[in-house]
C-alpha cells in the first residue's frame, strides 16, 4: 500500500522561494574591508537569483543540467549562484580557489563547466588557465578586480560578462521548473590527495534534507534569531550546507569575502556580533592567537561549529575560557558534509558534558554508521573496538561522478559491496552513538603491530601552553616498522625543549607511544582547505628537509 501523501519533490527552488518571502528581511552581510560592510536582504538575494537565472538562460544559453562553475569567495553573489543555478535545473560546481592550476583545469574539464562565475580579485588565478578550458563558453566577472587581465583572450575564448550588467533589468521572479528531486543540484570534488580528484554530485533531495538537519537543535541549532559567520569557504563542501540551510530558516549570514585573516575576522565578530560560526581548527587557532594579543569581544557567538579536522581539546578549553563554546563536527565531501556533531546528551553538568564534547559527536537519524574490523567483520559500539567507519544515508554519496558522458564509479576502497561509504577514518563508537576518531586509516602509525593514534599525540602536544601547533606522522623505523615523528610549532617566546615536551606527553600518553623523533617547524603545512597536510610532512622527512632530533 502506498501512502496517501502528496508527492511533492524536495527542491532548492523551494528553499529559495521560502527564504526570500517568509524570511525576506534576514540578511546576507558581506565584509568589504571598508568602514561599512555590504548588506542585502534575503528578499533582494532571491530577486537577484531569479535575475541571474534569466541571464544564464537567455544570455549564456543554459537550458539543461550543465555544470556552472563558481570561483568565488563567500559573499552575497555566491549565495545568489547557490540558489539560482540548481533552482533553474543546472548544476552548481564550486571551484576550490586554493587548488594548484593543473588540478583546477582537470576539474573544470572533467565537469565540462560551460559557464564560470568568478570574483574579479581571482582573475590573476583564472585568466592564465582560460586557454586550457575548452568547454567554457561564458565567463561572468563579479566584484572588484583588474579586468585588463582578460584583454588577451583571443576570439576562441569564452565570452566575458560583467555580473551586475548581465543581471540588470531582468525579471525578479522566475518560473522555476518542477525537477526530479533526485536530479543533480551541485557538485564538489575531493582534494585528490591520492590520484585524480573525485567528483561528488549532490541532489536536490540530499541538499534539502541535509539543510533541515543542519538547522536541527541536535546539529547547529540555527533559527531566524541567529546570524552565522560562514568562514568555511563556499567551495569546501557547500560551506557545510549553510547557504541553503540559512535560507530555509531565515538565519542571517555574515560573509567574510576575501578577509579571512585573524584580524579582520576578529573585527567582524566584534562589530557584527554573529551568534554562530563555522570553520576548521586552523582558523580558530589563528583567531585565538589574535584575540590573545589584541583582545576583542567574541562572546556574541553562543555556538561555534568546528570540524573538517580533529579539534584539540585544549583549543575547546581555551575558547570556553573566553566564553565561546566550540562544538566538534565530523564530515566529508562525500557526506554533504554533516556526519556527526558533539552536542552532549541533555541534563549533564559541565564536567559530565566534557567527555562527550571532545568526541567527534553523535550521528543524526539520517546517518547510519557501522565499524568494520580489519577482517571485514563489524565491530560492536562499545567505545573500545576500533575499526573503519562506514556510513549510509540520504545525504551520503553512493558513487563518484564519471565525467561528462562517463559512467559513475564506485571504487572498492570507497564503497562496500552493499553500498555503504567507506570513510577511511578509524575510530570507536560508544554505546550511545558518539564517535571518537583516532586517525585517518592512511595516517595511523603502525608500531610493532600496535596502532598509535597521531591525533591523540597531537591533541596532547597542543595542550602544552608553549605549543602553537603540532602534527605527528608515521616514519619508517627499522626495529618497529613505523614510529611517530612529532613536528612542533612553538609559540613566540617559548623556551621549552624536546625533553620537556616529551616529559609533558609522558603524563598523558603510554610510554611506548611517545615519539623519539622531533622537529621544530615554522608552520605545519596545510591543505587547500586548511587541514594539516601530512603527506607533505612525510615527504619533507623522506627528503631530509626537516631538522630532526632523536630522543631515545
Ligand atoms: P579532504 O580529504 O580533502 O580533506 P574532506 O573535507 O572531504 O576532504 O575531508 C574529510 C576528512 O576530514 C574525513 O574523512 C576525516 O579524515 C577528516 N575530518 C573531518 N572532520 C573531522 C573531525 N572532526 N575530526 C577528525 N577528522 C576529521
Amino acid at each position: 500500500m502506498l501512502s496517501t501523501m502528496q508527492d511533492v519533490p524536495l527542491l532548492i527552488s523551494r528553499i529559495l522561494t521560502h527564504g526570500s518571502t517568509i524570511h525576506g528581511k534576514s540578511q546576507v552581510t558581506t565584509w568589504t574591508g571598508e568602514a561599512e560592510p555590504h548588506r542585502r536582504s534575503f528578499a533582494e538575494v532571491g530577486a537577484r537569483a531569479a535575475q541571474l537565472a534569466h541571464a544564464l538562460r537567455d544570455s549564456c544559453g543554459v537550458t539543461d543540467a550543465s555544470a556552472i562553475g563558481t570561483l568565488m569567495w563567500n559573499n552575497a553573489e555566491h549565495v545568489e549562484a547557490y540558489l539560482a543555478i540548481p533552482s533553474m535545473g543546472a548544476v552548481l560546481h564550486t571551484l576550490n580557489l586554493r587548488l594548484p592550476a593543473e588540478q583546477l583545469i582537470w576539474i573544470v574539464n572533467h565537469a565540462a563547466d560551460r559557464v564560470v562565475i568568478v570574483n574579479g580579485s581571482l582573475l590573476p588565478l583564472l585568466a592564465p588557465l582560460l586557454p586550457h578550458l575548452p568547454t567554457l563558453e561564458h565567463l561572468v566577472v563579479s566584484g572588484p578586480g583588474d579586468r585588463s587581465l582578460l584583454d588577451d583572450i583571443d576570439g576562441g575564448g569564452p565570452q566575458i560578462h560583467e555580473y551586475e550588467e548581465l543581471i540588470a533589468g531582468r525579471p525578479t521572479t522566475y518560473d522555476w521548473p518542477q525537477l526530479d528531486e533526485r536530479s543533480a543540484a551541485a557538485m564538489c570534488y575531493t582534494s585528490g590527495t591520492t590520484g585524480d580528484p573525485k567528483g561528488v554530485v549532490y541532489s536536490h533531495r540530499s541538499i534539502y534534507l541535509h539543510s533541515m538537519q543542519v538547522n536541527m537543535s541536535e546539529s547547529m541549532a540555527l533559527t531566524d534569531q541567529d546570524t552565522t559567520l560562514v568562514v568555511v569557504p563556499q567551495f569546501h563542501v557547500n560551506a557545510w550546507g549553510l547557504p541553503h540551510a540559512t535560507f530555509m530558516s531565515g538565519v542571517s549570514m555574515l560573509m567574510p569575502d576575501r578577509f579571512l585573516q585573524p584580524a579582520p575576522l576578529a573585527d567582524m565578530i566584534e562589530r557584527e556580533r554573529p551568534t554562530h560560526a563555522a570553520a576548521v581548527p586552523t582558523i580558530w587557532q589563528g583567531l585565538l592567537a589574535e584575540v590573545t594579543a589584541h583582545p576583542r569581544d567574541l562572546t556574541s557567538m553562543r555556538n561555534v561549529t568546528i570540524g573538517g579536522a580533529a579539534c584539540p581539546p585544549s583549543l575547546m578549553e581555551a575558547y570556553d575560557k573566553i566564553g565561546v563554546r566550540l562544538c566538534h563536527a565530523w564530515g566529508m565531501t562525500e557526506t554533504s558534509p554533516l556526519g556527526t556533531m558533539s552536542n552532549p546528551p541533555a541534563g549533564l553538568s559541565a564536567e559530565e558534558e566534557w567527555p562527550y564534547r571532545i568526541t567527534q559527536g553523535r550521528f543524526p537519524a539520517g546517518v547510519e554508521a557501522r565499524l568494520a574490523g580489519s577482517d571485514g567483520a563489524f565491530l560492536p559500539w562499545d567505545g573500545v573496538s576500533a575499526g573503519e567507519l562506514e556510513v549510509r544515508g540520504p545525504w551520503i554519496a553512493g558513487a563518484y561522478f564519471g565525467g561528462a558522458g562517463g559512467e559513475d564509479f564506485r571504487p572498492d576502497d570507497k564503497f562496500s559491496p552493499d553500498g555503504w561509504l567507506r570513510t577511511g577514518d578509524v575510530g570507536v563508537i560508544s554505546p550511545d552513538g558518539y564517535l571518537t576518531l583516532t586517525d585517518r586509516a592512511k595516517d595511523v602509525i603502525k608500531s610493532g603491530g600496535e596502532w598509535i593514534s597521531s591525533q591523540e599525540l597531537e591533541n596532547a602536544l597542543m595542550a602544552h601552553p608553549e605549543v602553537a601547533e603540532a602534527a605527528v606522522v608515521a616514519v619508517p623505523d627499522t626495529k618497529w616498522g613505523e614510529r611517530p615523528l612529532a613536528t612542533v610549532v612553538l609559540r613566540p617566546g617559548a623556551t621549552v625543549d624536546y625533553a620537556a615536551l616529551k616529559a609533558f606527553l609522558a603524563t598523558r600518553i603510554a610510554k611506548w607511544q611517545l615519539p623519539e623523533r622531533w622537529a621544530l617547524v615554522e608552520a605545519v603545512p596545510k591543505t587547500s582547505v586548511g587541514k594539516f597536510d601530512k603527506k607533505v610532512i612525510r615527504r619533507q622527512y623522506a627528503d631530509g628537509e626537516l631538522d630532526v632530533t632523536e630522543l631515545r
